[in-house]
């Protein structure tokens, strides 16, 4: 086991992009939900790519969304309803090394906090952006105090994080390969359970079908 282990949240510990769901669940109109899943689909996959910039690509998609904290909280339902199979059969080591695990996520404190927290990961070894909402209680945009705000890439955000130690780093994004790439981590392992980013898996050394590929490796 790494000293520290920097674990995605969204299609790594879930099986879902949890913003793009928490959207086409709480749609701002009546737009045509099958034409905006794919005007949603597309950008997300940009923001991941790095072919527009992620913060960017977060904004584009609150746009279309009409929520309060109410739908926050009935959404985290759902959302631990769709954690990934093998992040869900390997709860006990998840819970036996959760001091070593970092979530970093381009995706809401609001919404990962209520999931990992019954793996005892704890608020603040998450990193991820946080809502602004507005005096009505709507969620209005997306909070620039966060150091995920802040450092707008994975790269930059654990390059600020200093972390000592041996550290792995499992993702199925681009931005989650950057990391090892650019040298902030010892090891990059491509999750393929949910999705397969050829992208991905092209730039990376090792690729992991499921969770007990990684702990079958660092045993
Ligand atoms: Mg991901």
């Amino acid at each position: 086991m790494p000293d520290n282990l920097i674990i995605d949240f969204d299609s790594t510990f879930i099986s879902l992009e949890s913003l793009d769901e928490f959207i086409l669940n709480n749609i701002s109109n009546s737009a045509n939900s099958s034409e905006l899943r794919a005007k949603i689909e597309k950008i997300t996959n940009q923001g991941m790519e790095g072919i527009i910039d992620f913060n960017f690509s977060v904004n584009e998609r609150l746009k279309y969304l009409c929520a309060n904290r109410d739908s926050i909280k009935s959404f985290s339902k759902i959302l631990k309803k769709n954690i990934t199979n093998s992040f869900l059969s390997n709860k006990q080591f998840i819970i036996e090394n959760s001091h070593k695990i970092l979530i970093i996520s381009g995706g809401f404190i609001e919404m990962i906090a209520p999931v990992v927290k019954d793996y005892n990961i704890k608020k603040d070894q998450i990193y991820a952006n946080e809502f602004m909402f507005n005096k009505n209680g709507m969620i209005k945009t997306i909070s620039k105090k966060t150091l995920s705000y802040k450092h707008s890439t994975k790269v930059h955000l654990v390059k600020s994080l200093n972390l000592k130690g041996l550290t792995h780093i499992i993702g199925d994004g681009m931005t989650d390969c950057e990391v090892w790439r650019k040298g902030y981590a010892d090891e990059f392992y491509a999750f393929t359970e949910n999705i397969r980013r050829e992208v991905v898996v092209r730039c990376s050394r090792q690729a992991i079908n499921c969770l007990d590929d990684y702990i079958k490796i660092i045993s």
